[in-house]
């Protein structure tokens, strides 16, 4: 018997054993979505149970893709009023779990509300729906001489809404801030299918509480993200791209404070790789390292500006300086599209390094940089306390105070993983650092919330989940239990 909107019932074999509630739930969202935005459990692809780490979930109960916000909304609805738990999926990217599906959830996808909607030139802003592709975005704003200048390894696969959920920063947070700094306006859909739209293109709006700011970085556990409108900025017209290797660390910092000095707003990224780091990646370029392994550190630094030629002349001039100053060992200066991108590809390597020590413990911490070094101590120490085989791998955006760090588990003892987070975790909390810079809670970090926020915090986190999503369907047990 066909349903009203004219579709096949589900096949009994994909509802059975389902308890009621759930299998009329699904036949109502099949109905409501049609075939393109409905996928049942049973069909579910590989692609929405697993991320780039290999990481996976557990089976769905379906995947739902709805085409726009009105459908997105009413299924929502339906599942609050079933009480069916939801995880909202961008391009997957994430690396703290959130994404994945657990059992006896239905996957909300956004792939299909990919549209960039509107491109101010004048205003320099986007209208984006939430499923767009963070580089579809970049490459359709550049030919305007426009640029969106967040930026990350994942860049081909992760979603402006994913983007917005996790308050990504990447490679320009220097200069141009985390996601948070480049959203005007917002699009969510509470759990119960209300719509909050507050997508006006306003810089200024200083009209009571600046709701929108609820649901940057709270991962999905709040609302979902289904159109938004974000920042643009000029073009540059040039980028400069050097690789410098540094002797200690003290030498590090100085160079920060001398390019800041000499480069001001045209410093756009600053990214830090410990030998640790930089001397395995180069094995994977298959050709010649940009400079010979062997140095403490090596930073890649870039500047971008409007005058090409006054741009190259600063940064020749301030690396010349850092030289003279000894606080470089070594540079190389990209001077064309593909060395500079060859550059880059050393620091983009960044998960393929950290496979290299698999099994790993992988972080994304905070911590001031000038008590970054006794930070490192401290953790290679509690680690090796752990097991003397722990091997630790370091990277980051040091101008932001994020450190990215790897952890070889010894294979033999898988219970290690365990003691490895909470060793790591426990020198970040004597730190007052951050335990997530860039990646978020999800449920990979749940147990360690307390190491960098307060009772009264977490509490306040809750009150806010409880009055936003009542019966707990949106990302349920991601951040908290
Ligand atoms: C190679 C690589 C490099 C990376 N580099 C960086 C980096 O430099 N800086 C950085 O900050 N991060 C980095 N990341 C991780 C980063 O968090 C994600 O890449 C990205 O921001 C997530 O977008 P996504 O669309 O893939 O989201 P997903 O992985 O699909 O989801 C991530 C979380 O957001 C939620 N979510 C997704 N879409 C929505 C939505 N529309 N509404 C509400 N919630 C939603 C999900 O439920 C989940 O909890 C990197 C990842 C990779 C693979």
């Amino acid at each position: 018997m066909a349903l009203a909107g004219g579709l096949p019932r589900l096949p009994s074999h994909i509802t059975e054993g389902l308890p009621l509630s759930d299998s009329s739930l699904l036949s109502a969202l099949h109905e409501m979505l049609g075939s393109r935005g409905f996928v049942p459990g049973a069909s579910v692809e590989e692609r929405y149970l697993s991320d780039v780490l290999g990481n996976r979930g557990e089976s769905p109960l379906a995947v739902v893709r709805p085409a726009d916000t009105a459908q997105l909304s009413a299924a929502l609805a339906r599942c609050h009023a079933a009480g069916v738990p939801v995880v909202t999926q961008g391009g997957r990217t994430g690396l703290a779990l959130g994404q994945l599906p657990r059992a006896g959830e239905i996957v909300l996808s956004l792939e299909r509300m990919n549209a960039i909607e509107e491109i101010d030139v004048d205003a320099g802003m986007a209208t984006v729906q939430g499923g767009v592709v963070l580089q579809a975005l970049q490459d359709q704003v550049e030919p305007l001489g426009l640029m969106f200048p967040l930026d990350l390894g994942g860049r081909g696969s992760c979603t402006i809404g994913g983007n917005i959920a996790t308050n990504a920063g990447g490679n320009r947070v220097l200069r141009y801030g985390m996601a948070r700094e480049l959203v005007v306006g917002l699009e969510v859909v509470l759990a119960d299918g209300t719509v909050l739209d507050d997508l006006k293109p306003l810089l200024k709006n200083n009209t009571g509480i600046d709701l929108k700011q609820l649901f940057i970085g709270s991962e999905g556990v709040l609302g979902v993200v289904t159109r938004a409108v974000v920042r643009l900025f000029p073009l540059p017209a040039d980028r400069t791209v050097a690789l410098c290797a540094v002797r200690d660390f003290a030498a590090v910092r100085a160079l920060l404070r001398h390019l800041r000095a000499q480069l001001a707003g045209d410093l756009t990224a600053f990214e830090v790789m410990w030998s640790s780091y930089y001397d395995r990646a180069v094995t994977l370029l298959g050709r010649p390292a940009p400079i010979a392994p062997g140095h403490a550190f090596h930073v890649l630094v870039e500047a971008s500006g409007t005058d090409a030629r006054l741009l190259a002349a600063n940064v020749e001039r301030a690396l010349h300086g850092a030289l003279e100053q000894g606080l470089v060992a070594d540079a190389v200066l990209a001077k064309s599209g593909a060395e500079i991108a060859e550059l880059w590809r050393v620091r983009d390597l960044a998960i393929e390094t950290s496979r290299l020590l698999d099994p790993i413990v992988p972080f994304d911490v905070s911590v001031p940089i000038a008590r970054m070094e006794a930070f490192l101590a401290e953790v290679a120490a509690a680690t090796q306390a752990v097991d003397p085989r722990c091997d630790l791998l370091v990277f980051g955006h040091l101008a932001d105070g994020n450190l990215h760090l790897a952890v070889h588990q010894p294979p033999d003892r898988p219970e290690t993983f365990d003691a490895i987070e909470a060793a790591v975790y426990g020198v970040v909390g004597r730190f007052r650092g951050s335990i997530s810079a860039e990646h978020g809670i999800g449920w990979l970090k749940r147990e360690y919330l307390a190491c960098s926020r307060s009772p009264a915090e977490i509490a306040m986190m809750r009150t806010l989940k409880a009055a936003l999503d009542p019966r707990n369907i949106l990302n349920r047990a991601r951040i908290f239990e």
